[in-house]
């Protein structure tokens, strides 16, 4: 058995058929091409096949692009002199997209060759496009759950199997760029309407237009091959031309801070692709995509973007225990968190029991979810229909009894101890003790919420993020005696949210907000030090973090900041370490600045609540010193602030997978992404260098530097965190 078969009909027409064996979807692998590439000689040889048509044997899908585990592993694998093994594997495969589209023309005078069209029953994505856009002619069917598209980007490299110069070609630079840069997906009328596929047809029709097409005698040379072709909207030198890469140019850098290769490879690829012939385009691209396969980087974007995301999202961590799917769930307190679960599990079609002391913050928090259907509504997203039935699983209420048939709770009350103790008291009166209950506590012990409970074994910590509907990830927090049954539904809950989750144990602040501390706290350090504001912020940015950690605390408001900062003072005594920050938190409290919400705070906002830039008074109070640290050093102290929690949480138990660590950080705080996470940002820099950096640190800047014991033992040895602690790779 093969993944690709052929067979010819009595019109002469070889259809050769996708169809990976023991896969929902069709993916590639080099297996894979070589079976395609036979398949491809076999038919062009063949005197009695007229055309040739490419389709999927996969009810409502074509591919979903090159198996990805072989991507990340393709350097590895790749000999002694990685880059060339890397680049002579790529050309085979242009070789082989190449040849289908040529089909056996003459090079010189392109007479003669085979019509080959692509017919896509659904979605076509990565590889999964770029043969389509090797082939004459696309049909797709008209199948609106469909997406169309090169994501490439989105897990740290970029289309290179053809699709980069192909779609450049097509489309012209400027209407590629979307496509390419930002991995944009279409359904297939919208494919259709970009340019990037021919023909939408009914799903029954799909293989009937394709071959009437193969066989109505179609012209099938490709405009790059013929004569005179002229890039659409103009190569780089033409004035228009000029215009689009200056502005992609600048697009790139602006988004991506110059810190994602693939973003930069790919426009260059394209750029000095669109100087020279197509097959000469090709080798530029196939440069540059090894170039990005050799950065350490994309290699661990892919590893924690894409394999072990999903591998968390599939139970990588999931207890033995039987199927937990939550049939209804009540969630006590409708405020900003509990509306949001709210709304989430009602899109995942659980029913909801949402409860609060008074009606109208019942209602309040359910009306959130109304105003969330409304903007659906409104980008034509979701229908009226769908809203009544979404509205129509929340049961806003103040009636605990309404509880009684839910097998999961989730309280999301005040953040107060005793609130939540009564409250779980009042729930498990009506539930009993065989419901899970779960806690949103973003700060309080799990071990010791669980004390007000009936069973401790079935309670856990489930901890989402702000805002609920658009955060990905949720940390599933186990106290110290919860068993089991509660972490496989706290799993299976957010399996069914479709929310990525990571499970750790309990320890103050758990695990993300363990590590974001520390990087805002360094910030507002080095305010207090007369580090200048702009600096901090823009070091922080161009080391690829989305926010600086002062725009980072103005989001989540500076009194939650000064609650946390007593809170933590008060447990830790005379071992508290951040009283400098402190002084400048509190003195922005004192100012009434707590942030976004106060329209003020370390930026300024305008009466809408737009932030205009950093508060000019600010300096007034911390005078910029004379002397500035290098971009560097700030970078590597925001860095090592969070990375160093990280590698602490591992070593105390909280973290017990690094492959959590590294997918929690960028999914929960949004940890440099090009990294890989904080495990895979050492991996990179390498135990010995982080360990000499981290005493550095600590002789410049103080003892919350210090090298972590496992750090230095790794250094010691020369280890590296995937090679030490993969549990994937253990698994395999
Ligand atoms: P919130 O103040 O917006 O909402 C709390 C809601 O609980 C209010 O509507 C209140 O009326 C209700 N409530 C209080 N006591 C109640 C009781 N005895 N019975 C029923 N309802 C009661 O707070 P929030 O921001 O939604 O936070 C809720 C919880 O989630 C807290 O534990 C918080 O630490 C945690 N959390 C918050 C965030 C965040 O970013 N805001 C993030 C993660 C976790």
């Amino acid at each position: 058995m093969k993944d690709f078969t052929s067979k010819t009909d009595a019109d002469g027409v070889a259809i050769i058929t996708w169809d990976t064996i023991g896969k929902s979807m069709n993916v590639m692998n080099q297996q894979g091409f070589t079976d395609l590439d036979a398949l491809i000689d076999q038919a062009l040889a063949d005197d009695a096949v007229k055309g040739i048509i490419i389709t999927s044997g996969k009810e409502g899908s074509f591919a979903g692009g090159m198996d990805l585990n072989i991507i990340a592993k393709m350097k590895d694998s790749a000999g002694d002199d990685p880059a060339r093994g890397l680049f002579d594997g790529v050309m085979a495969m242009h070789g082989v997209l190449r040849k289908i589209e040529r089909a056996g023309m003459d090079p010189k005078t392109n007479k003669g060759g085979k019509p080959i069209a692509a017919a896509l029953p659904g979605t076509a994505l990565g590889i999964g496009l770029e043969i389509p856009l090797a082939c004459h002619r696309i049909f797709a069917a008209d199948n609106p759950k469909a997406k169309i598209g090169l994501p490439e980007i989105q897990v740290g490299i970029f289309p290179g199997a053809g699709g980069t110069t192909r779609l450049a070609r097509k489309l012209g630079a400027m209407g590629a760029s979307p496509l390419l840069l930002e991995g944009k997906l279409n359904d297939p009328q919208g494919a259709k309407r970009a340019g990037v596929i021919d023909e939408v047809v009914p799903a029954e029709e799909l293989i009937a237009a394709a071959k009437a097409w193969v066989l109505s005698g179609p012209s099938i040379v490709k405009p790059w091959d013929e004569k005179g072709y002229k890039m659409p909207g103009g190569v780089p030198y033409h004035p228009a031309g000029f215009m689009t890469f200056v502005g992609a140019s600048a697009m790139v850098n602006g988004k991506t801070m110059g810190v994602y290769p693939a973003a930069k490879a790919l426009l260059s690829a394209v750029y000095e692709g669109a100087l020279v012939p197509f097959d000469t385009a090709l080798k530029i691209e196939a440069r540059w995509f090894t170039n990005v396969l050799m950065n350490p980087s994309s290699s661990a974007m892919i590893r924690s973007l894409f394999i072990n995301k999903e591998a968390l999202e599939k139970g990588a961590n999931r207890p033995d225990a039987p199927d937990q799917k939550v049939k209804q769930v009540g969630v006590i307190g409708a405020g900003m968190m509990g509306a949001g679960i709210a709304l989430v599990s009602a899109l995942a079609g659980i029913k909801v029991v949402l409860i609060d002391a008074k009606q109208e913050a019942a209602d309040k928090g359910k009306s959130y979810t109304a105003d969330y259907m409304d903007k659906g509504i409104a980008r034509k997203k979701a229908t009226e229909d769908k809203k009544t039935a979404v509205l129509g699983l929340i049961n806003a209420t103040t009636d605990y009894d309404a509880l009684k048939d839910c097998d999961l709770i989730v309280e999301a009350v005040f953040e107060d101890t005793s609130v939540k103790a009564e409250v779980t008291k009042k729930v498990q009166a009506v539930t009993g003790p065989d419901c899970i209950f779960a806690t949103n506590t973003s700060t309080l012990p799990i071990t010791e919420l669980a004390k007000a409970s009936n069973n401790a074994a079935n309670f856990i910590g489930i901890h989402f993020f702000s805002p609920v509907d658009k955060m990905l990830l949720v940390e599933i927090i186990k106290g110290k005696e919860t068993g089991d049954v509660a972490v496989a539904k706290a799993l299976d809950f957010v399996r069914q949210i479709r929310k990525t989750p990571i499970v750790v144990n309990d320890a103050r602040f758990f695990y993300a907000n363990r590590c974001i501390i520390p990087y805002i706290n360094e910030g507002i350090r080095m305010v207090k030090e007369g580090v200048s504001p702009a600096l901090i912020e823009n070091a922080a940015k161009l080391v690829g973090m989305p926010l600086g950690p002062l725009q980072l605390v103005d989001e989540t408001s500076i009194d939650l900041g000064v609650k946390i900062a007593k809170a933590t003072r008060a447990a830790m005594g005379d071992d508290y370490p951040d009283g400098e920050v402190d002084e400048v938190l509190f003195w922005m409290a004192d100012q009434d600045r707590l942030g976004r919400k106060s329209n003020a705070g370390f930026y300024a906002y305008d009466d809408k609540g737009k932030r205009q830039g950093l508060w000019d008074d600010l300096t007034a109070q911390y005078p910029v010193a004379d002397d500035q640290p290098d971009l560097v050093t700030v970078q590597h102290r925001l860095l090592f602030a969070q990375v160093l929690e990280a590698v602490r949480a591992l070593e105390d138990g909280v973290l017990t997978d690094i492959r959590e660590g590294d997918v929690g950080a960028i999914l929960g705080w949004g940890f440099a992404p090009w990294s890989g996470g904080p495990f895979s940002w050492l991996d990179i820099i390498g135990a010995p260098y982080a360990a000499e950096r981290c005493d550095q640190l600590t002789e410049q800047f103080g003892d919350r530097f210090k090298t972590p014991d496992l750090l230095r033992d790794m250094a010691d040895k020369g280890h590296e965190f995937y090679k030490r602690f993969d549990k994937s790779a253990k698994a395999a």
